[in-house]
């Protein structure tokens, strides 16, 4: 059976500030339903091809200067951030970005801003992102900036959902967290995608959980795809074993 491509990013160059060439040709086909990996060490490409997709990169003073990136056929690579999400992908930004100042819940309803669904609709939500996360509820009158990391990252992914996303882009979810809380996260993105239905293209450095989560990963080296395939095929491939796992 076919399975769908979502989302095509189709030899994508990016430049930052006018000069800097970061992506040099990067294509990733992420299919309907799936956890898609993208690897690779630092600066190697990842948080920028994740701001190529949701639109972010404007803000950066980056630009896709070549290549297209198309979500259900449609090209998007000239879309803002808001009506990307509108469209059903949201960003999960690299180290958490919760509103510090604001309660927990406070910092989850403001994920359902682009809804236009009624009040009884983002109860439900929260609720549903409360019964992923029962960490959120017992801290849900909390301020943000006083909770732990691997809570404010559980906020940040709780967030996300409350946009009701049909993709989310997680960057590295699994940084700065002991190994326990990364297994738990990577577990409740896993319950995510198979119960909600929701497609994951995640950004990792940490290889060895990100292939044992995910159905597909690409590697990135220096801006471009140097390996892809399935994750159980990465997993025993002898240079990522070598590179990429610490083990030989
Ligand atoms: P990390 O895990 O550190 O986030 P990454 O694989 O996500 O790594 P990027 O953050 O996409 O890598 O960075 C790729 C390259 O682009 C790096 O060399 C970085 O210095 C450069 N870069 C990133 N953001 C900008 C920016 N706003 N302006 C100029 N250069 C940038």
């Amino acid at each position: 059976t076919q399975v769908e491509t979502l989302l095509e990013v189709n030899n994508i160059e990016v430049i930052y500030n006018s000069v800097i060439l970061v992506l040099k040709g990067v294509s990733l086909n992420v299919p309907k339903g799936g956890i898609t990996a993208l690897l690779g060490g630092n600066g190697a490409g990842k948080t920028t091809t994740l701001k190529a997709i949701s639109g972010l990169l404007a803000s950066e003073r980056g630009e896709v200067t070549k290549g297209s990136i198309k979500y259900r056929g449609q090209p998007i690579q000239h879309t803002d951030p808001a009506e990307t999400v509108r469209k059903g992908v949201v960003q999960v930004m690299e180290g958490r970005h919760c509103f510090e100042h604001l309660t927990i819940e406070e910092n989850l309803l403001t994920g359902a801003y682009t809804r236009t669904d009624g009040k009884a609709g983002i109860q439900r939500d929260l609720e549903m992102v409360y019964d992923y996360f029962p960490r959120l509820r017992e801290r849900r009158r909390s301020q943000a900036g006083y909770t732990s990391g691997g809570e404010q990252q559980m906020c940040a992914v709780g967030r996300a959902l409350m946009s009701r996303p049909e993709t989310i882009l997680l960057d590295e979810p699994s940084m700065g967290l002991a190994p326990q809380l990364v297994e738990q996260i990577f577990e409740i993105v896993k319950t995510i995608n198979e119960k909600e239905g929701v497609t994951f293209l995640l950004a990792e450095q940490n290889t060895n959980v990100a292939l044992r989560f995910a159905h597909y990963g690409y590697i990135l080296e220096s801006g471009r795809v140097v390996m892809d395939g399935p994750a159980k095929d990465l997993r025993e491939n002898q240079d990522v074993k070598e590179f990429y796992l610490g083990v030989s």
